[in-house]
């Protein structure tokens, strides 16, 4: 069995994720999460805030509209991608890209629009289309398989073609033929349908709204607004936030790796233009330190800079961060040096002045240019100087790092607790691969950082109806839902305690609390953590303590940062 297959059985099986609708049949690539997922992923994303947000003094949070108006995106490129841009021939039905279609061929000094048919049949049939339907009353003739359009003149959106004097035609004439910059490919033929482009745009109404592609653009459009309401923030600054997204995923893939439904927690972080290329290095440095910490594996994750040809027209720098998937190599974030491209796209689009300046900055400006020897701007161009802010994001999938997370902790152990890897792990193709390594002995450990883990103590009483042993769980767990606000779990089944040790062990509980008949004299319980298997007789006070420590969130760069074993 993968080790995808063996995950996802286990999600299913312990309550972390479920096919959504099941009962009805499913829905393809909708997944709803169960009582324990709902808590890894909560957890996950309060890491994310935790570090970008609450331990910064640069960041501030957000939380925009899912649905959006047209013309944001509009604005920020993103209508023109959802349909691609394609136009009809009307004579010959062909379908074509406008942006490669060659601009209208005139001959004889501009006087003649020739429109060439494959043939002299063809040439026939369509010198009466236009005559009965695209151009009525205009001076026509045919020479083998060209027609031929008498031009009167060109103007700016149009051509205007010459009257047959001669026609009878009683139907009113119109010889304006709309032209915007191209023609048929192989025909020269300017009868054309409109643009799929232009289509979209005419039929975007006013009340016509669109579930957010990213969350990026809730957060550009209230670049402004923030910046005001907290006269504190100055550049460089960031606003942060987690929310769902919605694409139309032709390809879905690998559970949630790829839906058409997920949530992103992006950071959008403003600097000045002479900061950009400092900041994106920082923050690649800032955010692989974050999957460091949280990941056990670190040869699992790495980076991927974009080749020139990948980026963005606006881009000048941009990474993947991405995980060894059991399929391969997979993007979980992307970190891009987005240059002014959003903030003056909005600008430009509203009217409304995105600009930024303070003396501040200005003063590091010059000190900067004195030290790299650049000619130094004097104080009172600097004065007046105002810049658009460019943008560095930090954008990332909550389901898909969820899913690499768990990739990422879980371990299959043999009876001596010794780690057995799937088989053909690392190859692509190992979905495929059914051979099962579960059999009699063999377990697996969910080694989730603690502060990820959905679980955080598992209490159990040693015999499970026992009504004295059972109060005294409770009242330990109690203590620790109030005094540490985590989530803790009662584990009276009637199995033995080995058992339910596993049981916690494969959802990730990083620590279980035994209570047997000695602890009703002495209040000592057995304490046992889940990646060494190592128990202790501590007080039942000390619990709380344990765990208190045990969820400390280490300084980065200290020995403890990192989950790696
Ligand atoms: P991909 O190349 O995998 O389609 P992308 O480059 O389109 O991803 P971005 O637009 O950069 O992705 O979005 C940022 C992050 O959002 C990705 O790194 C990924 O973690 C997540 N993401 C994007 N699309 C999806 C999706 N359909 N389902 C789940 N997560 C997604």
């Amino acid at each position: 069995m993968s080790a995808m297959r063996h995950l996802l059985d286990l999600c299913k099986r312990r309550g972390f994720l479920f096919q959504s609708a099941e009962i009805h049949g499913g829905l393809r690539g909708a997944y709803d999460y169960g009582p324990l997922g709902v808590e890894l992923k909560r957890n996950v994303s309060q890491e994310w805030w935790n570090s970008m947000v609450y331990q910064r003094s640069d960041v501030v949070g957000i939380d925009t509209a899912i649905i959006t108006p047209p013309a944001v995106l509009k604005t920020s490129g993103h209508v023109d991608q959802f349909t691609d841009e394609m136009v009809d021939s009307r004579l010959s039905k062909e379908r074509f890209r406008p942006d490669k279609a060659p601009a209208l061929k005139l001959v004889d000094q501009d006087k003649v629009l020739p429109i060439s048919a494959p043939d002299k049949v063809t040439a026939k049939v369509w010198e009466q289309d236009i005559r009965t339907q695209f151009a009525k009353g205009a001076l026509i003739t045919r020479k083998g398989k060209e027609i031929l359009l008498q031009v009167e003149r060109m103007e700016k959106d149009k051509i205007v073609l010459k009257r047959d004097n001669t026609s009878t035609t009683s139907e009113p004439t119109d010889l304006h033929i709309p032209y915007h910059g191209y023609v048929d490919p192989n025909s020269n033929s300017p009868f054309l349908t409109t643009s799929t482009r232009q289509l979209v745009d005419k039929t975007l109404h006013p009340s016509l709204t669109y579930l957010r592609p990213e969350t990026a653009q809730g957060v550009f459009i209230n670049y402004a607004t923030v910046q005001r309401s907290h006269p504190h923030l100055k550049i460089p600054f960031g606003i942060a936030q987690i929310g769902k997204s919605f694409r139309n995923e032709i390809r879905l893939e690998h559970a949630i790796f790829r839906t058409p439904e997920f949530e992103q927690m992006e950071l959008e972080f403003f600097v000045a233009p002479w900061q950009a290329e400092e900041q994106f290095e920082s923050w690649r440095k800032f955010r692989m330190d974050w999957w460091k910490y949280y990941g056990r594996n670190h040869d699992r994750i790495r980076e991927r800079p974009h080749a020139q040809d990948e980026l963005a027209h606006y881009s000048s720098g941009c990474v993947d961060v991405e995980y060894l998937f059991p399929w391969g190599w997979g993007e979980v974030e992307g970190i891009a040096n987005r240059g002014d491209f959003d903030l003056s796209k909005h600008s430009e689009a509203t009217g409304i002045k995105l600009q930024y300046t303070d003396a501040i900055l200005m003063q590091e400006r010059q000190v900067r240019e004195k030290a790299t020897g650049v000619k130094e701007t004097s104080v009172e161009v600097l004065a007046k100087e105002r810049f658009t802010p460019h943008v560095v994001e930090s954008s990332c999938g909550l389901n898909r790092a969820m899913l690499a997370l768990m990739l990422d902790a879980m371990e299959v152990v043999d009876e001596q607790g010794k780690a057995i890897p799937f088989p053909g792990e690392g190859d692509n193709n190992n979905d495929a691969n059914d051979t099962s390594i579960v059999s009699k002995g063999v377990r697996t450990i969910m080694k989730l950082h603690p502060r990820l883990a959905p679980v955080k103590v598992g209490i159990m009483p040693l015999i499970s109806n026992n009504k004295d042993l059972v109060e005294l769980c409770t009242g330990i767990s109690q203590s620790l839902r109030q005094e540490l606000q985590v989530n803790v779990s009662l584990e009276t089944q009637s199995t033995t305690i080995g058992k339910r040790y596993y049981r916690m062990d494969e959802i990730g509980t990083p620590w279980c609390v035994t209570v047997d008949f000695e602890s009703l004299q002495d209040r000592m319980v057995t304490i046992r953590e889940r990646d060494t298997g190592e128990q202790r007789r501590v007080s039942a006070e000390e619990v709380v303590e344990i765990v208190r420590d045990g969820l400390r969130l280490h300084p980065r760069g200290s020995s403890s940062t990192s989950n790696q074993q």
